[in-house]
């Protein structure tokens, strides 16, 4: 049976290490959330199976790593100093703040957004979800969601800089420099992963919506009349990437924005949605931007950033097709689809069914007990050998059964036990984490063997 609670996530990400609410002493801090040494592990695996796909599976594809704190002008031209708000209201009994397209739900709120007086009828009308009082709330109002700093010593208007909403601009910027570089030609695409940061209104769910969070984006550009194609290109191509990392295809769609709901850039938008806990959520999203932000850039820089079309010898401005997807947002995907409560032969255990490649541990080794020296040395001299090639954890503590269920818990595929007959015959029992099956395998082989099990690639 498969787990569906985020309580139960939320509960095995503390206990083993994998998430932590943030600055937790403090009482922690709100919407922000720090990730242990196995829940960086597994970010880790998951950002570097995105770049490998990217980068190395495309040989027209390159990355690069941009600044969070850009020139305050790419926030003009982008269009985020003006558009990147939501609507909220207040309640003015509990006073707490919500976005409206949350209160409401985008089918509702969406048909009325222009009208003002319609979208606060609407919100009055459902009542505040924090204290449950209808007719309370303020006037809806917009919302930006970057936030300031301020660059520099003195701080006054022209010191004021923003933390980047999305990783995107970064590349846009760069995307000429980038181009001429590398020698590329139109297509092309330009991956990055990094932090982004908004003031979001009602983060919650965990780590799906929080403040700071690490996008992994690739825009690819493209000549104008590909767009469409190269838009479908993309769409397949993540899908096939969703199904790399294990995911049942049922937990996965697609949701295709209606006019109203296209962000200011857009000129086509899908969402690929992943059924969490919690209901259908957005994890990546693929638009079509058009020409607009490199125009944008082009008028509020002053510099020429279109291509040459060898062909018909003319300047153009290519258009981007964007994938963009939080690395945050997959990793509680990757966690919500692989926890799973099973009961076999009457036994209960909490199993993370991770794929091979992304385990944060891939093998365990335990002797069978502690306080016998020679089989504590000989696991140690094990791990020593395979932590060359593999992620190792020695463990020494408990009973084995013990072992195993912590192991189970954090994903860890296999599990090697040494033995009494370990120290005759040179071979120890290797048991696998999903069919519990155990094997009795030469220590000579345990590279190798291990060497295939770890040889698929996502
Ligand atoms: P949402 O509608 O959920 O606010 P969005 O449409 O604004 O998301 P995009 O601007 O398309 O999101 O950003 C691309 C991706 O970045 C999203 O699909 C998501 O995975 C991730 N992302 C966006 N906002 C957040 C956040 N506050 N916390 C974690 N991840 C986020």
């Amino acid at each position: 049976m498969s787990a569906t609670s985020l309580d139960q996530i939320i509960s095995l990400a503390k206990r083993r290490g994998f998430i932590f609410q943030s600055s937790e002493i403090y009482g922690g801090a709100a919407a922000a959330y720090d990730y242990g040494p196995l829940g960086v592990a597994l970010k880790n695996n998951i950002k570097a199976h995105w770049w490998k796909t990217m980068t190395q599976g495309f040989d027209n594809i390159v990355g690069i790593d941009a600044a969070i704190m850009m020139h305050p002008k790419v926030w003009e031209a982008s269009g985020h100093v003006s558009n990147f708000t939501d609507p909220l209201v207040e309640c003015q009994q509990c006073h707490k703040r919500f976005r409206v397209d949350h209160l409401l739900g985008d089918d509702k709120y969406l048909p009325i957004k222009d009208d003002a007086d319609a979208v606060l009828t609407a919100v009055n009308t459902k009542g505040c979800s924090g204290c449950g009082m209808k007719n309370k709330f303020t006037t809806p109002r917009q919302f930006n969601l970057m936030f300031t700093t301020n660059l520099g010593a003195v701080e006054n208007e022209g010191s004021t800089v923003y933390l980047r909403p999305e990783t995107a601009q970064g590349i846009y910027v760069n995307a000429q420099l980038v181009a001429n570089a590398m020698r590329l030609k139109v297509p092309f695409g330009i991956a990055q992963i990094g932090k982004a940061f908004r003031n979001e209104v009602t983060p919650g769910n965990f780590t799906f919506r929080t403040v700071e969070f690490e996008q992994m984006e690739m825009q690819y550009f493209v000549k104008p009349g590909e767009a469409d194609k190269t838009f479908e290109f993309w769409k397949t191509e993540r899908s096939k990437w969703y199904a790399s990392l294990g995911f049942d295809e049922k937990l996965l769609r697609f949701h295709e924005h209606g006019k109203g709901e296209l962000a200011h850039y857009a000129k086509a938008a899908f969402d690929i949605e992943y059924k969490m806990p919690f209901g259908w959520k957005e994890i990546e999203g693929i638009h079509n931007r058009g020409d607009w932000d490199l125009k944008r850039h082009s008028e509020f820089s002053g510099k020429d950033l279109s291509f040459f079309d060898e062909e018909s010898k003319e300047k153009y401005l290519p258009w981007i097709i964007e994938t963009s997807v939080g690395a945050d947002r997959v990793t509680l995907a990757v966690l919500s689809n692989a926890l799973c409560e099973e009961n076999k032969d009457g036994e209960q255990r909490l199993v993370l069914r991770l794929p091979k490649v992304l385990a944060p541990v891939q093998v365990a080794i335990f002797p069978l007990l502690s306080n016998n020296d020679d089989l504590v040395n000989k696991a140690r001299e094990i791990a020593t050998t395979l932590r060359g090639s593999f992620r190792v954890q020695f463990d020494e503590s408990g009973s084995i059964g013990r072992r195993y269920r912590r192991q189970d818990e954090i994903g860890t595929p296999f599990c090697i036990t040494v033995d009494h007959d370990s120290l005759n015959d040179q071979s120890v029992t290797v048991r696998e984490r999903d069919s519990m099956e155990q094997k009795r395998v030469s220590i000579a082989e345990l590279n190798s063997f291990f060497t295939d099990q770890f040889s698929e690639t996502l």
